[in-house]
């Protein structure tokens, strides 16, 4: 089912970057794996799939045991500070950092592993309380500024939720408003490269609005079961 899914959200992905003039080599498909279990990740991975999302921080450490390097780790739930370095030993990149506290921890972490981590700043582009992120331009402008002086980390750039709604306008806007946001970052001499945008039912409007990478869960592996361990999937 997986392959069939893949063949129908990747002829959408190409129609989408055709019609807005993008380059579908420039939207970096991640698949969210989420309440899925092992076997459904090989099995994408051998559909060519190698950019795998979770959200929770122990189901992405077993997921790593028993996968490690050979898929690409991305790590896109709300992180705490206790869970920080079982994300930095498996995540390529963070996409959900939303605090200054995470974002030392996570310097902190990285730099005791070696390593540098590659991270984005979540940033809340809609009234929704449900969700997420960094609120104020001036927060945000701190934690660049901040990013490019902590030595273990490598700010790649921003990533959103729009909220949800049937209303696409609202939706538009919300990921437009993420790429002006970078672009002023940019502007004051920063080089943020990539917007975490879309998911399912919005992936289409975040690829017209400048996506780079988008999240992509059920759309590949189906309706997800809250009700079931993902470890008896
Ligand atoms: C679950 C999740 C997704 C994927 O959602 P789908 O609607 O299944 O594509 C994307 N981003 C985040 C942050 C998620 O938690």
């Amino acid at each position: 089912m997986i392959a069939e899914n893949l063949a129908v959200l990747r002829q959408k992905i190409e129609e989408t970057c055709r019609s807005s003039g993008r380059n579908p080599a420039e939207v970096k498909l991640i698949a969210v794996s989420k309440y899925f279990g092992v076997d459904a990740i090989i099995e994408a991975k051998n559909c060519g799939l190698t950019d795998f999302g979770e959200n929770r921080a122990q189901e992405l450490t077993l997921k790593f045991e028993k996968l490690g390097n050979d898929v690409t780790w991305h790590f896109i739930g709300t992180l705490q500070k206790n869970k920080v370095k079982y994300v930095v030993n498996a995540a390529e990149l963070i996409h959900s950092v939303d605090s200054l506290e995470l974002l030392e921890e996570i310097n902190y972490r990285a730099e005791k592993i070696g390593q540098v981590q590659k991270i984005l700043l979540e940033v809340k582009t809609s009234e929704e309380e449900t969700k997420s992120g960094l609120e104020t331009e001036t927060e945000i402008l701190s934690l660049v500024k901040r990013c490019s002086e902590l030595k273990n980390i490598e700010l790649k750039g921003l990533m959103t939720m729009a909220p949800l709604t049937e209303d696409a306008n609202i939706i538009r806007k919300s990921f437009r408003d993420l790429r002006n946001l970078k672009d002023r970052i940019n502007n004051k001499g920063y080089i943020l490269t990539e917007l975490s945008m879309g998911m399912t039912s919005d992936f289409e409007i975040a690829i017209e609005e400048g996506a780079t990478m988008i999240r992509i869960g059920s759309a590949i592996f189906g309706d997800r079961d809250y009700s079931k361990d993902w470890r008896q999937v």
